[in-house]
């Protein structure tokens, strides 16, 4: 058996029960064959395939807090720290009812490779917890966030393993914890990124994923001679990366016509209005058909199907495995031609499978999600240096960062004769820099 098999099958069964991080690593491993043929001894006795695959360590812990009616619940949180090959590890906390350690263990791998191509020094790691802040109070999400902090704080610093936002996890919950983590340790150190804009945080961070979507979507695009000017684009998700990927399609000059949250979607055939859904979402912490309430001339349908909405991009911006290979049919049939993925891992492998076989332009996340983690890592810079960048130096970097990523993945699935495989690309491209990385530092 070759070693990516072996490897394959031994890591599904090292890891039983864990279905998204076997997704994960079965893609990673299967794209990763024209490379580990090249040198399959080399990669053998180095054991490379064993120890990415194996996190350095997973972290679990009992989560106790007070309810708003003085009841203690208890959740579970997580932290794995993946791989320290390149850098302090790094990535978000995700705050979920979902979240399982399966789910944690695929998200810190795909964080490696995604890292990787940023280009910064920064290793792969996440964590997160199954708790769900919908319809919590403010004194219960704080009560919350400070009790996850009581015991992550000590695996974690600025030089160490630096978390950040995933859902669930955005400015009020880094804002929380990091006040925690500084009364338990006094250091006032660039331990978290996303913090607010008055104690560290950068600017640009809270756009930053939506933003790099676009930023390296527009760089394929011109790269197939077009543009996402006068496109007609469907957004899921109304989170962070949905909202701000779609204002840059926006300014792009593109048509967004729809966007959806965990329980439907709006359709406005004029074009979502932005302003609108930042209020619900951002100010309010409301539900995604609230906008019908501002622009009735629009439509609201419950549940799944925002798939269904003929359109030339389409942006999965929600969550893992949203995108299934009946959507993809449904999408090409409709004349869709490019999916560029901003959130993690949001089509399943048969639905990609799919993509890839009919041409369809295709970004996996761990490249065109890569924006939030980048400007969290320019973010590290400014906190060491202990200076605040430009909107303009940190969106332009930022911009600069996304192209080269695309540079990196097109060169490489060139390099090994899958033009325009970007799956393969990004995970050639990135291996090779933790391979070599991990190789030079011994075991
Ligand atoms: N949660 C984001 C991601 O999936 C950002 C991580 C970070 O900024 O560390 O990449």
């Amino acid at each position: 058996m070759s070693y990516v098999d072996e490897m394959i099958t031994r890591t599904i069964e090292k890891n039983p029960g864990e279905p998204e991080f076997h997704q994960a690593v079965r893609e990673v491993l299967d794209s990763l064959r024209p490379v580990i043929e090249r040198d399959e001894e080399k990669y053998r006795r180095d054991a490379i395939l064993e120890r990415l695959t194996e996190p350095d360590r997973v972290i679990s812990f009992r989560v106790p807090w007070i309810d708003d009616k003085g009841q203690v619940q208890v959740n579970r949180g997580y932290r794995v720290q993946f791989s320290s090959a390149i850098g302090p590890y790094k990535g978000g906390l995700r705050f979920h009812p979902s979240v399982n350690q399966g789910i944690v263990k695929f998200l810190g791998f795909e964080q490696i490779f995604k890292n990787a191509l940023t280009g910064l020094p920064i290793g792969g790691g996440k964590g997160g917890a199954d708790f769900d802040p919908k319809g919590k109070s403010d004194r219960e999400v704080m009560a919350f966030c400070q009790s996850f902090m009581n015991e992550l704080y000590r695996h974690i610093g600025a030089n160490i393993d630096v978390p950040a936002g995933d859902i669930g996890v955005g400015g009020r919950e880094v804002g929380y914890l990091y006040g925690q983590y500084k009364r338990l340790t006094g250091l006032y150190e660039g331990v978290l990124t996303g913090k607010g804009l008055t104690f560290g945080g950068s600017l640009v961070r809270k756009e930053s994923t939506g933003y790099g979507l676009i930023y390296i979507t527009e760089e394929m695009l011109r790269n197939h001679d077009t543009t996402m000017s006068g496109k007609t684009i469907v957004v899921s998700g109304s989170g962070n990366v949905a909202t701000y990927a779609t204002e840059r399609a926006q300014q792009f000059g593109a048509k967004v016509v729809a966007m959806s949250d965990s329980n439907g979607y709006i359709y406005d055939p004029k074009g979502i209005r932005l302003d609108v859904v930042k209020k619900i979402k951002e100010v309010r912490r409301g539900r995604i058909k609230e906008y019908l309430d501002e622009i009735p001339t629009a439509q609201y349908v419950e549940g799944k199907g925002i798939w269904n909405i003929p359109c030339d991009i389409a942006l999965p911006c929600a969550t893992q495995n949203e995108l299934t290979l009946e959507d993809v049919k449904t999408l090409k049939a409709n004349g869709c031609f490019a999916i560029c993925e901003g959130a993690n891992m949001p089509t399943t492998q048969d639905a990609t499978d799919f993509i890839l076989e009919n041409e369809i332009l295709f970004l996996p996340g761990k490249a065109s999600n890569a924006g939030g983690v980048t400007t969290s890592a320019l973010e590290m810079t400014q906190n060491s240096e202990r200076v605040y960048w430009s909107f303009e130096k940190t969106d332009s970097r930022l911009k600069e960062i996304m192209v080269n990523i695309y540079a990196q993945i097109s060169s490489a699935a060139k390099e090994y004769g899958v033009e325009g495989n970007y799956v393969i690309g990004a995970n050639i491209a990135a291996f090779k820099k933790v391979a070599d990385a991990m190789h030079s530092q011994g075991i």
